[in-house]
């Protein structure tokens, strides 16, 4: 086999890879602060409060609480909570300083 070749068939994947993880939900932002952000679910539209410092999602007039995973990328939170509203499995990347 030809260099070239050899490359070619190294660069090659299985048509069926499985996609990283399960596939989540965009939430949309409203108001971000440094470690909370009002959302809403990208799918319901239900409004959550993430708070990335307790690691919990407050949701409805009584504030229930649902758990929240919280991972740290170099300049962000990235957030991930299946959603209170429609068990959507759903992620928001929370920077970690706020534009300008
Ligand atoms: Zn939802």
């Amino acid at each position: 086999m030809t260099f070239s070749g050899w490359l070619r068939r190294a660069g090659e994947r299985p048509a069926h890879e499985p996609p990283p993880g399960p596939a989540r939900v965009r939430a949309s932002a409203g108001a971000v602060g440094l470690l909370t952000a009002l959302l809403s679910c990208g799918t319901c539209h239900t409004p959550v409060r993430v708070d990335a410092a307790s690691k919990i999602v407050r949701h409805g007039p009584d504030r229930t609480t649902h758990p929240l995973r919280v991972a740290e990328d170099t300049r962000a939170w990235v957030l991930e909570w299946d959603c209170p509203g429609c068990d959507s499995p759903s992620t928001f990347t929370l920077p970690k300083v706020l534009p300008g």
